[in-house]
């Protein structure tokens, strides 16, 4: 009998999005819960990743990530943001936007260090946080899952090391706007914060709103890991690739972790998403209007049922207000649907420290058209 091991983390069980999917394949149903595309990326991105793996490109890339990549993801950076990163200095290609946050979170956080997370917030913040001896703050998003700054304010004290913001968000589809961003750099400057931008749905935001990433605000950005992952922009959410923007000092920080995490990404994969972002920007430029005709298309559809649509301003997610159909707690409901409706969701109260409840799921819309009818049908009781 193997003694029990002392849990650095007794709370954490398996995660949200394991746990349905495993239950869709279960029951058989609709797979709206964890969130990836039924579609597959781009076909020139998989021609060129299958040329560098039969030319051989499949040792160790460079830890910093591929050379090509690298300037790749920099010229990006000015054509999106108008903001100019050094590919050497600052920009460091990661195993998907998962292992970046956990590096940002271990080259900055000490024992006891504060870290601001805004509930509901995704799940890999917490844990990550606390392996690193910090303690995380969980305030609420507000009415429209706004951030409160008065609250904001209120919570910072001489502990505070960093904020964690995540926009476009999931899992509401709430966005962050010019001017709360230019409030949130005065709050960061005017203590001496860090931030770290959860920036992976950077190109899945609608109504022509733009997405007002960090690299927009300079003197933000001196102070801040910006986050994000090619696995939502190519449609290609198990190639685990992401990447981290931050100035040298933290760059050199972050790498410190990084190359003892994974020391560096699968290299065919880097080659051939340097190759498509080279070629042209029409992939990730249709990517709003493309993802905005889904949320449209399954809005609509939903209307047809008792489900109530909250706003759905970027991401691929939209959540629901199912009370009309029934008084069960979310998950209890998440259950329920996958095994009697034939649909399996996300219940938002698991991104919550408070576990609170709202009768609210989520549901994923990067489907194809007939699999987003299929699961309009699931509620149309
Ligand atoms: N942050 C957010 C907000 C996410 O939704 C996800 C994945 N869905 C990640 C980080 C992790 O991205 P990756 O799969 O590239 O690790
Ligand atoms: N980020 C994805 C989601 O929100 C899931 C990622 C995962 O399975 N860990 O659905």
């Amino acid at each position: 009998m193997v003694n029990m091991i002392n849990s650095k983390l007794p709370d954490i069980g398996t995660t949200i999005f394991t746990i349905m999917s495993q239950l869709a394949v279960e029951h058989k149903a609709l797979n709206l819960s964890q969130g990836f595309p039924d579609f597959d990326g781009p076909q020139y991105l998989k021609e060129r990743v299958c040329h560098y793996i039969q030319q051989g490109r499949n040792q160790y890339a460079p830890m910093s990530g591929v050379l090509e990549l690298r300037q790749q993801i920099a010229a990006k950076t000015k054509l999106c943001y108008g903001r100019e990163v050094d590919e050497n200095l600052e920009v460091t290609v990661t195993s998907g936007a998962t292992e970046a946050l956990f590096a940002a979170i271990h080259a900055l956080v000490q024992k006891g260090d504060e870290v601001v997370v805004f509930d509901p917030a995704y799940d890999s913040y917490n844990p990550a946080i606390r392996l690193a001896g910090g303690v995380p703050v969980h305030l609420e998003l507000s009415y429209e899952f706004a951030i409160d700054f008065e609250q904001l304010r209120q919570a910072i004290n001489k502990r505070t090391k960093l904020i964690i913001i995540n926009s476009p968000h999931n899992p509401t589809g709430s966005v962050l706007n010019f001017e709360q961003m230019q409030r949130l750099e005065n709050i960061v400057l005017e203590h001496g914060l860090y931030l770290i931008s959860d920036e992976v749905y950077e190109h899945i935001i609608f109504d022509n709103e733009p997405h007002q990433s960090v690299n927009r605000f300079e003197a933000l950005a001196e102070r801040s890991f910006i986050i994000s992952s090619f696995g939502k922009t190519f449609h290609t959410t198990g190639w685990k690739i992401g990447y981290c923007i931050a100035p040298k000092q933290l760059t050199e920080e972050f790498r410190k972790v990084h190359q003892y995490l994974t020391f560096c990404s699968t290299t065919p994969i880097q080659l051939g998403l340097a190759d498509v972002l080279a070629q042209s920007p029409e992939h990730w430029q249709s990517l709003p209007e493309f993802y905005q005709q889904k949320r449209d298309y399954f809005r609509k559809a939903l209307s047809n049922t008792s489900l109530k649509l909250l706003p759905c301003s970027g991401t691929y997610f939209q959540c629901v207000d199912y009370s009309k159909l029934s008084s069960k707690p979310d998950f209890e409901f998440a259950q329920w649907a996958t095994e009697h409706l034939g649909i399996a969701t996300i219940p938002i109260s698991v991104f919550y420290q408070s576990k609170k409840q709202q009768s609210l799921v989520r549901l994923c819309f990067a489907k194809d058209e007939t699999t987003l009818d299929a699961a309009a049908k699931c509620f149309n009781l």
